[in-house]
Formats: C-alpha cells, structure tokens, sequence
C-alpha cells in the first residue's frame, strides 16, 4: 500500500470527534490524519466555513456552513431532507421495519 503524507490529496470528509485532546473537525477518510486543530475556536470554526468536504449521506463535494458545522457528520441539503422524510414516514408508520424471513432449518439433508 502506497502511503500518502501529502494531506491535499483528495477532499477531506470532514466530522466533528474527539480526538482525545479535545473535539475538532477531522478527516474521516481511512488513510487520512488531517485536522483542524481547535485553537478554542470551537464547534462553529470560522475557518472552516466555505471548506468543501463531502457528505456523509451521498459523499458529494459541499461548502460547509455554519448550519452544517452543527452538525457532527455534515451532510448535504437534499441528505438532510431525505433523512428528514425517512424519520417522519418511520414515526407515521409509512415505513415498516422489514421483518427478516426466517424459514425453518430442514435438517433432512442429515439423515
Ligand atoms: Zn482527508
Ligand atoms: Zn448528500
């Protein structure tokens, strides 16, 4: 495996974790170290607005903006919405759980 240390490499999918010093906006791309670091800045980092990162729902590029930095996995607008639309239809019961078809063993084959 080539191992990259350049961090400009690819758009960095950013999240909101604790890095164990404290909280800051990271990368969550596997091979990828890349951090803010927090200065005290906070969750609402002005340097990080109008950062592309990628979305956590679709994975395209995005802008992040102050609404999106409240939020600990970014994701884009229409992300947002279909997420909204899927947790609405589960509370009115338009989507039910799928229930896993479970048949019964026949345990024929061992006699
Ligand atoms: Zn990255
Ligand atoms: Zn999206």
């Amino acid at each position: 495996m080539a191992r990259k240390t350049g961090a400009k490499t690819h758009t960095h999918k950013y999240h909101y974790i604790n890095l164990g010093f404290g909280s800051a906006w990271s990368c969550a791309l596997g091979d990828c170290t890349h951090y803010m670091p927090p200065y005290g800045n906070g969750r609402i980092d002005k340097r990080m607005v109008g950062r592309i990162t990628r979305c956590f729902g679709c994975d395209n590029e995005i802008h992040l903006t102050e609404d999106l930095l409240k939020m600990d996995q970014p994701t884009c607008s229409a992300c947002q919405i279909a997420m909204q639309q899927e947790i609405r239809d589960l509370n009115s019961g338009i989507i039910t759980p799928k229930k896993e078809e479970t048949k019964p063993i026949d345990w024929s084959f061992l006699q």
